[in-house]
């Protein structure tokens, strides 16, 4: 199994929040259930800066697809792939 984890620059990260709404994973939760909080989102912005988020005990995370990275203005978005089992 792959695991990426987003590395985000906080330094220049401006919390636009189009990172996450770019997210295809985002989005479809947004569309089931209405709502993104921590528990459904792979990505949200707090406190004016975007973060990731993993949690191996549940089916949604992020898949490694990029959108992310092209839609943030400023590329403060690194990919990493973390893992492969
Ligand atoms: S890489 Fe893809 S799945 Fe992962 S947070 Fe970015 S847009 Fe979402
Ligand atoms: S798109 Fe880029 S600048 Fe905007 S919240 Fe996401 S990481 Fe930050």
């Amino acid at each position: 199994m792959q695991i990426y984890r987003l590395k985000i620059n906080k330094n220049i990260c401006i919390g636009c929040n189009d990172c996450v709404v770019s997210c295809p994973l985002n989005f479809q939760q947004l569309k089931d259930k209405g709502y993104l909080n921590p528990e459904n989102a792979v990505l949200l912005v707090r406190n004016g800066v975007a973060y990731d988020i993993y949690d191996e005990s549940r089916d949604i995370n992020c898949d490694g697809c990029g959108v992310c990275l092209k839609n943030c203005p400023v590329s403060a978005i690194e990919l990493q792939l973390i893992e492969v089992k």
